[in-house]
């Protein structure tokens, strides 16, 4: 018995070694070309950023005509108004996979502002259209209408002494939410006439399980979607561009348990499995550059202080800037999660084919694509060069988790802009926002649409028709938590 399991043991081990081997010189070649590419971005293409003269020429043309200058001048008269509906959609709650009474709501808001072929989607996105005057690229101006928060959390807003607003939500996303519609407002309102046409969105599932649900159905339902631009959160001149990928994995150890006494030496402890699966995970070396991270973020599970568990659960976020680093990491933890499992069984020398084995259910619970352009693509000049006009400072991002990371995935050109003022505490129950100025982010907003899609008789479009890209999504299950 004795070598048996000694034969065992140092198979395994050979095997662990060679896989480590294997990790690791990947690492290193992927590692060296990754970084050459990565070079200098965002960091560095901030000082002395230059603007291409067309992009800058389109700027000019636009802020010189007069039908545009009415149009910001408006959107600063509407900060009551766009003030007045963030609180108002705030207070409809909007959990993730329960965005149906804000999707409805918002819907009907863009009925009201006089858009388009109104409604919303099979996924739950309320949609509207805005109609160019044809032949030009269409882009898809969206902010996203779910919050973090489960059901049950009091959405209803405060305002204290200093005129902050309180409520959970107030910012992310209502604030990118109602800079649109302000947008909206303003076109009508000053008789804007585009070039490209430009489909106006509230998108559901942009936070955590959501797992972008709502942009993942847009973009497999809709083609020829030329550029995209995702209202979020606080801020006039923040530019994100990079998408940060993430996966995030459940892993299910399964075991017969049984009494700690009585059973011990029989039977395997899934979470003795977990653990030797987390200590090798924590031991995982990840490349500074491209930023990568990795974490067993939620631990559950035992039957009582007398069992050998039956059951345990962990999950695991994995992230990075690229998409090939990304996969290698996953899949370095993903065989330590296995490697936790067959030392378990080892070490009590079960037999392969015995019931008691630890057993391992792998589910992916949250892909999010990673992906990027260019620090000096024309969409990220455009934004610059708008930002800097309204006298906001520009200020080029690091990759982070948006709506926009599925478009970037696919190639399409993308930006994550702020919607104007201040949030806090974002994904907190005590966020809350500074409107002070919020009308800035909305000029923002508006300048770099306009920008891209083009003004008939003033400017051409700066965004190009794209070449096309195919998507599929087959949805996203419903967590436990979120249902009704
Ligand atoms: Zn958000």
């Amino acid at each position: 018995m004795f070598k048996k399991s000694f034969l065992r043991f140092l198979a395994i081990f050979m095997l662990v070694g060679l896989f480590c081997c294997a990790q690791v010189m990947a690492q290193e070649a992927y590692t060296k070309a990754e970084q050459a590419r990565y070079a200098g971005e965002p960091g560095e293409a901030e000082t002395g950023y230059t603007i291409a003269p067309e992009v800058k020429s389109v700027i000019d043309q636009l802020l010189a005509n007069p039908t545009i200058a009415q149009g910001l001048e408006f959107l600063k008269s509407d900060q009551g108004n766009r003030v007045a509906e963030q609180i108002a959609i705030t207070e409809i709650p909007a959990s993730p996979f329960n965005e149906d009474e804000r999707a409805k709501d918002y819907a009907r808001r863009f009925t009201e502002l006089g858009l388009e072929n109104v409604s919303v989607d099979q996924e739950g996105n309320a949609i509207g259209y805005w109609k160019g005057s044809g032949n030009g690229p269409l882009l898809v101006v969206a902010a996203h209408l779910d919050t973090v928060f489960p059901l049950g959390y009091d959405t209803k807003v405060t305002k204290d002494e200093k005129g902050l607003l309180h409520a959970p939500g107030i910012c992310d996303d209502s604030c990118g939410l109602a800079a649109l519609l302000s947008i909206v407002r303003a076109f009508k309102a000053a008789g804007i006439k585009t070039v490209g046409d430009i489909m106006f969105v509230g998108d559901v599932g942009e936070e955590g399980r959501g797992d972008l649900r709502g942009v993942k159905y847009l973009f497999s339902a809709v083609e020829g979607i030329d550029g995209f631009i995702s209202i979020d959160g606080g801020g006039a001149g923040d530019i994100t561009y990079l998408g940060l990928g993430s996966k995030r994995f459940e892993f299910a150890f399964n075991g017969p348990g049984g009494h700690s006494f009585s059973a011990f030496g029989e039977v395997p402890s899934p979470i003795h499995a977990m653990g030797r699966a987390i200590s090798k995970i924590a031991d995982m070396e990840v490349p500074e550059d491209p930023r990568t991270t990795f974490t067993v973020s939620v631990v559950n599970g035992g039957t009582s202080v007398n069992s050998i568990a039956a059951n345990v659960v962990m999950q695991t976020d994995t992230r990075s800037v690229s998409p090939e680093q990304l996969d290698l990491t996953v899949s370095e933890l993903v065989n330590y999660a296995r490697m936790g499992v067959v030392e378990e069984n080892l070490r009590w020398a079960i037999p392969w084919d015995s019931k008691n084995n630890i057993t391992l259910d792998i589910t992916l619970v949250g892909d999010r694509p990673s992906g990027s352009f260019p620090a000096d693509a024309t969409h990220v000049q455009v934004a610059y060069a708008a930002a800097q006009a309204l006298g906001q400072t520009p200020t080029l991002e690091e990759a982070s988790s948006t709506d926009s990371n599925l478009p970037i995935s696919l190639g399409v050109p993308s930006l994550t802009i702020g919607g104007g003022g201040k949030g806090s505490k974002a994904h907190a129950p005590d966020e809350y926002y500074d409107p002070t100025d919020a009308y800035l982010g909305a000029q923002y907003g508006f300048l770099t649409t306009l920008s891209l899609v083009g003004v008939d008789g003033v400017t051409q479009p700066l965004l190009k028709e794209n070449s096309g890209y195919t998507y599929e999504f087959s949805g996203v299950p419903v967590p436990d938590m979120y249902k009704k």
